[in-house]
């Protein structure tokens, strides 16, 4: 009964996240709306409240994005990720999810331990949520993986209490959720990132949530080629939407792809402004539980 209850619960939060399209929030037939914000009262500072299952937007201590400082993280160079996404000849679907643009992509890989991820979609932010150094980009693009496993099969547990579910959703989980994520950077040049490019030149056909298109041919080479040479900093986050869930295995990339600035222009007039506020340090106390401390006195 109560599993049912959290299986409904999460059911019903089959919309615009970062997570929609793998099987924390499996794409469904239903069109996709937004059941959180990034203005006012429906933004981050109260993605909390919207089900027991969002608290640790609110209590986690290694939430996402963060602000990168280099020398506090792992460094590994972005070749032993093993990135490998096969091309899609045939294009592949492109949506607009209200939060942000998606393209369910297949087909792909990377090895972290001794685990190997698949990829379920890639999705964009304005401005980057992660910062290097202090420093944001105008964009970032979330490669999304995950192990193989079932979804919310414990769900199916009988005894289970939606107050331990909510504090133990990675419990609940058996795939493993990893992100690679780019910054991207605005170039004058020649040199943008011919896949970005790709995609992206197809945004002005969904303009509003729920619009979906179908890109042309689809190459991956740049992303490995950057990623055969770039530094990648690693820790232990959470989603950047809600619920929040924590043990995503987080690989901010060194160096941005690119894009030209009317690109850029095209993609900021649609997506608008969706990226999360930088959380704590790994480890260290939610921002909003210190906020809350801090007003009690
Ligand atoms: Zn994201």
């Amino acid at each position: 009964m109560y599993s049912l209850v959290v299986a409904a619960s999460l059911a019903s939060m089959a919309s615009a996240m970062c997570n929609y399209g793998t099987s924390l929030n499996p794409r469904s037939e239903k069109r996709a709306e937004a059941s959180f914000g990034y203005h006012e009262l429906d933004g981050a500072l109260n993605w909390h409240g919207l089900n027991e299952l969002s608290a640790p937007c609110a209590t986690g201590q290694n939430q996402s994005p963060i602000n990168v400082i280099p020398s506090e993280l792992t460094t590994v160079c972005g070749s032993s990720l093993q990135f490998d996404v096969e091309d899609a000849p045939e294009g592949l679907e492109f949506e607009n999810l209200g939060t942000t643009v998606e393209v369910f992509a297949e087909g792909g890989s990377i090895v972290l331990g001794d685990a190997t991820y698949n990829l379920a979609q890639f999705h964009f932010h304005t401005p980057s949520e992660h910062h290097i150094n202090g420093e944001y980009f105008p964009a970032e693009v979330h490669f999304v993986f995950q192990t193989t496993g079932t979804c919310f099969s414990k769900l199916m547990m009988p005894s289970i209490s939606p107050r331990w579910a909510a504090a133990n959703t990675s419990l609940l989980i058996d795939n493993k959720t990893a992100v690679v994520g780019f910054p991207i950077e605005i170039t004058g040049g020649l040199d943008t990132s011919p896949l970005l490019s790709s995609v992206l030149a197809f945004i002005g056909n969904i303009p509003n949530a729920g619009d979906i298109t179908r890109t042309t041919a689809l190459d991956f080479a740049d992303l490995e080629r950057t990623l055969s040479t770039a530094d990648v900093y690693q820790y232990s986050g959470s989603l950047t939407t809600p619920p929040c869930s924590e043990e995503i295995s987080w690989n901010v990339v060194a160096t941005p792809l690119t894009i030209d600035l009317q690109t850029f222009k095209t993609v900021k007039s649609i997506l608008k402004f969706n990226s999360r506020y930088t959380q704590n340090t790994p480890g260290e106390v939610n921002l909003l539980d210190n906020a809350r401390n801090v007003l009690d006195g």
